[in-house]
């Protein structure tokens, strides 16, 4: 009776204080914005993947497995845990045993994973402690954080050592009447910790011992969890489950500038809706906590700060500020600090600070390439560059605080509809140059036709030196299949993706809005392109303006070609070439094609290698998220660099793209590397075309 007393009363204090630290926390939820949440059928289908079956920890699959056992072994022995509570408070003793053999089972794996996890902890601790890895250092993993999470594997490790130490003296008191089983307490009680000379009642006080430091550790982890990064425990299975579900590489719209952008190209519109027009006008993008979604808020209380996502972001690689891991953890301290003010003072508490400068410095935000390798390796599925994007927005859209490479590429697009001062009437030179026949979307409209294909040719495509000639080659291609298709030659204009992952949505929605009205006055239904990133934003981000298309990146467009046998290859001129693929970041992570460029080189006669750093885990070239049009942030080395020389170490003779972006950091590494007589950078059209003759 007196244990079930002292128990309800522990119990109770406990449950307290969660509250009251939970209240707290939801109060800081009410600061944020809201952020959709639809289709819970594929929801739950992810939360089952990746938060029960761990698949995205097991992408590095040694380290994986250890932490995936800590994570199923939580799981296991909550089951235990539970049962302790309710004997706690009922005064019953191991009272789930009413479920028979179902329970005997849960003792069991409960038992075996107590050691499992024991012995996991352990590795994980040598390895912090002694192997010192990279990516548990940075600028932002202070003292604290290193104390934080090597207590909280103390409290773990107690955990399972009064787990098993519970186990063997339940085991050992009970030797003929003990329910469940106990298969590792059973084998340290028969073979290793004999123990005929402790009596009954030793035994006894031991397994007491063991069962109320365990149930009290667990109490107190509970309470110091939201003050820790382990909070993780608790929300990283709904932070899972409200993961975003769109591919990677689409931005979320902002309806607020649609509204504007759409009122600036029709000033009629105004009248016909007033109330768009009148509506009060929010900030644009995040400066501050009270800009953040729940999500973001969500996202960083959630985040382990394991930095995984750190160790593979190209900026951070390279010496440069950015840490993705560091978004995550300056946002939860920049709310710590400025929520309770806001929750007594109102949401226009004004403390002089924000997350942008005081946190996050603008120096990190403009070194993101938007690669979006951290939110591919996040265990739990945050998403870095979605925020880095909003910190963006605010940044050009409220001060105009763009760097100055950035506001001429803005200008450029603005003025003559290319990110470059080239005129619109030079679209097509790359053709009439070469003296190539391209047929023109307006001449065939004109003469009541209409093609199967637009080739979108993109701005590089169009105006870049080394690019135009990929054009060529791939319009070679269409010409000799005969490819019903068509370019929009003078009527294109630049999609301004770049300038959208630079924060000017304005310019974005403008180009998008005139060009969706270029493509339906042509009644436009396929689109191939050679840019990864325009296929990216065609894809996934004109349908949420009404564009609604069907679109092909020319890797894929190549691969149809093959597979339909359209595309035979016999030539030899690439035999012997080992030759490698670098991955764009916009076909692969963003849009998950990893397999058409490499089905591609497949049909041409080579030796195809891979860098270690291929498909999902490639290295970006450096040139996303506007890198392209600026100098990169100070660091150690450019990310090019880096990138090529994962080609040299596979002594790549041919380094293949299918990005213009990758063509021009790629042709620079090699340059930079003096590379440039034995090995060469083409586009996966080019090689078709010179394989083919053409
Ligand atoms: S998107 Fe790429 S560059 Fe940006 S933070 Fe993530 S990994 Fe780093
Ligand atoms: S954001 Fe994800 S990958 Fe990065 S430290 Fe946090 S949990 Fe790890």
């Amino acid at each position: 009776m007196t244990k079930q007393i002292v128990f309800t009363i522990v119990f109770l204090l406990t449950l307290g204080i969660f509250g009251y630290t939970a209240s707290r926390i939801a109060a800081y939820f009410k600061l944020t914005k809201p952020f959709p949440v639809k289709d819970i059928p594929k929801r739950i289908g992810i939360m089952l993947k990746v938060a029960f079956g761990q698949t995205k920890i097991f992408r590095f699959p040694l380290v994986g497995f250890a932490h995936a056992l800590v994570f199923w072994g939580f799981m296991i022995v909550a089951f235990g845990s539970l049962e302790m509570i309710v004997d706690g408070l009922f005064g019953t003793e191991r009272a789930f045993k009413v479920l028979g053999g179902f329970y005997d089972f849960m003792m069991a794996i409960g038992d075996v994973f107590a050691l499992l996890v024991l012995v996991a902890i352990i590795a994980f601790l040598i390895r912090r402690l002694v192997l010192h890895i990279k990516r548990f250092k940075g600028i932002e993993m202070k003292k604290i954080s290193k104390i934080d999470a090597n207590l909280a594997l103390l409290a773990i490790l107690y955990l399972m050592v009064s787990l098993l130490g519970m186990n063997i003296f339940y085991y050992f008191g009970h030797p003929d009447h003990y329910e469940g089983i106990f298969p590792v307490s059973k084998f340290l009680v028969e073979h290793v910790f004999p123990m005929q000379s402790v009596s009954e009642n030793t035994a006894h006080f031991w397994y007491e011992f063991f069962w109320w430091s365990h149930i009290v550790v667990i109490f107190i982890f509970a309470n110091a969890l939201p003050y820790s990064k382990h909070f993780h425990v608790f929300m990283s299975i709904p932070n899972v489950f409200f993961s975003r579900l769109e591919p990677l590489g689409k931005l979320y719209n902002m309806e607020s500038v649609t509204k504007e952008v759409k009122l600036m190209m029709d000033p009629d519109a105004a009248f016909s809706e007033p109330a768009a027009a009148d509506e009060p006008v929010e900030r644009f993008g995040v400066k501050d906590v009270e800009d953040i979604t729940w999500k973001n808020y969500l996202d960083s209380l959630s985040c382990t700060e394991c930095g995984r996502c750190t160790s593979v972001c190209p900026a951070n690689i390279t010496g440069k500020l950015l840490s993705p891991r560091k978004i995550m953890m300056d946002t939860r301290a920049r709310m710590k600090e400025k929520g309770p003010h806001m929750v007594k003072e109102g949401k226009d508490y004004d403390d002089q600070k924000s997350l942008v400068r005081n946190y996050i410095s603008e120096e990190e935000l403009w070194a993101c390439t938007t690669c979006n390798a951290c939110a591919q390796e996040c265990p739990i599925n945050i998403n870095h560059p979605s925020l880095i994007v909003e910190m963006r927005r605010y940044l050009f859209m409220e001060e105009s605080a763009a760097p100055g490479e950035l506001n001429t590429m803005f200008a450029n697009i603005e003025n003559n509809g290319a990110p470059w001062q080239y005129p619109p009437e030079d679209r097509l030179k790359w053709a009439g140059e070469a003296g190539i026949k391209v047929p023109v979307m307006a001449d065939l409209a004109g003469k009541g036709e209409k093609p199967e294909y637009l080739v979108w040719i993109g701005s590089a495509g169009a105006f870049d030196d080394r690019y135009k000639k990929v054009s060529r080659e791939f319009v070679k291609i269409l010409n000799h299949l005969k490819i019903n298709y068509a370019v929009l030659g003078e009527e294109e204009i630049d999609t301004a993706d770049s300038a959208r992952r630079a924060g000017n949505e304005m310019l974005y929605q403008m180009q998008t809005l005139q060009i969706i009205e270029i493509f339906k006055s042509y009644d436009v239904k396929k689109i191939i392109t050679c840019d990864p990133h325009d296929f990216n934003t065609f894809k996934n981000e004109y349908p949420d303006f009404g564009g609604n298309f069907e679109v092909m990146h020319h890797s894929q467009f190549l691969q149809k070609l093959i597979a339909e046998g359209k595309i035979n290859i016999s030539t030899d001129i690439f035999d012997g070439k080992r030759v490698v693929f670098h991955d764009p970041c916009y076909l692969g992570r963003a849009n998950g094609e990893y397999e058409a460029p490499r089905d591609v080189l497949k049909a041409i006669p080579s030796v195809h290698v891979e860098m270690h750093r291929n498909r999902s885990f490639a290295l970006c070239c450096g040139a996303g998220g506007g890198q392209m049009f600026k100098e990169a942030e100070k660091g150690e080395k450019e990310i090019f660099i880096e990138r090529i020389e994962d080609a040299i170490e596979v002594e790549a003779d041919i380094v293949a793209t299918a990005c213009p972006f990758c063509m021009v950091m790629m042709t620079d590494g090699i340059k930079y590397k003096n590379r440039e007589d034995d090995m060469k950078n083409y586009d996966i059209a080019e090689m078709v075309s010179m394989a083919l003759g053409l």
